[in-house]
């Protein structure tokens, strides 16, 4: 039995596709979230990477920001409770999730029955999250990618003091132009949003094993800054930003049997 997973988010699309539950047999992410092509575009490219059909599919299930503008699934789940069970899927016996996704953060408490006992969220700032970093990549004129690269090649970080997205879109921009290395200012930039997700972190409780979700997952740099922050080992796992569309999936599979 095949079931769909759908994650809109405000930044990306991802599908997932689980076969009885258990096992992964195609995924698919595009760029574009809530309100763009993204979700059509991420479906086409899963359908034809796996060779499946839609009407092929037990059950779908919709989560993420853009979820209530979807119409095409058989029901939806919150962003919580799909990136716990997505995050326990990939890594059994996790305690505490640390999502940073393209407009927010959330640090999700989880008990030893894999259930969510609570959950602390980002105000609604963009400091310390997916948009923060693509700001500031382009004033350095890198792509996300690279940001984290260039982050990992610094030897002195600069200290970016600012919070706010915008003030520090202006620090950045000075620092530039009195000529301090642009991977120091990376770097900077990377620890920046580590300590905002950290403090974040500790005012949730962190357990371990704890592990990140997100794209921002796939920055090296904020995840040994932030790994350093909280003194506790992350699980970064290559799957960290699907974990929201593998819990859709799973939800959808749990569905079936209910
Ligand atoms: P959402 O679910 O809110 O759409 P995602 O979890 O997909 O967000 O994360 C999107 C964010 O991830 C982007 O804003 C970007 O900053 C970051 N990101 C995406 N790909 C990469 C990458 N390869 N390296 C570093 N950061 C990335």
């Amino acid at each position: 039995m095949y079931t769909l997973g759908i994650d809109i988010g405000s930044t990306t699309s991802k599908c997932v596709i689980l076969r009885d539950g258990i096992e992964i047999i195609a995924k698919s992410l595009q760029i574009g979230g809530l309100g763009s092509e993204g979700p059509e575009e991420a479906l086409n490219a899963l359908w034809s990477s796996s060779g499946l059909k839609r009407q092929q599919m037990a059950a779908t299930i919709v989560t993420g920001y853009g979820r209530t503008n979807y119409r095409d699934a058989n029901g939806q789940a919150s962003e919580l409770t799909c990136h716990a069970l997505g995050a326990g899927f990939v890594c059994p016996g996790v305690r505490t999730v640390i999502d940073i996704g393209g407009q927010d953060v959330k640090v999700i408490a989880i008990n030893e029955q894999g259930q969510m006992t609570g959950f602390v969220m980002n105000d609604k700032c963009a400091a310390g999250t997916g948009r923060f970093m693509d700001v500031m990549a382009q004033i350095l004129r890198l792509s996300v990618e690279e940001l984290g690269v260039n982050a990992e090649l610094s030897r002195n970080p600069a200290a970016i003091s600012s919070t706010c997205t915008v003030f520090a879109e202006s620090e950045v921009i000075s620092q530039l132009a009195a000529g301090v290395p642009k991977q120091d200012v990376a770097a900077g930039i990377c620890e920046s949003v580590a300590s905002r997700v950290s403090a974040l972190a500790r005012r949730g409780g962190v357990t371990e094993p704890v592990c990140i979700s997100g794209g921002v997952a796939q920055n090296s740099a904020v995840c040994r800054d932030l790994e350093r922050s909280l003194g506790v080992r992350l699980i970064c796992d290559p799957l960290a930003q699907y974990f929201g569309a593998i819990g859709a999936a799973i939800r959808a599979y749990k569905q079936m049997g209910e």
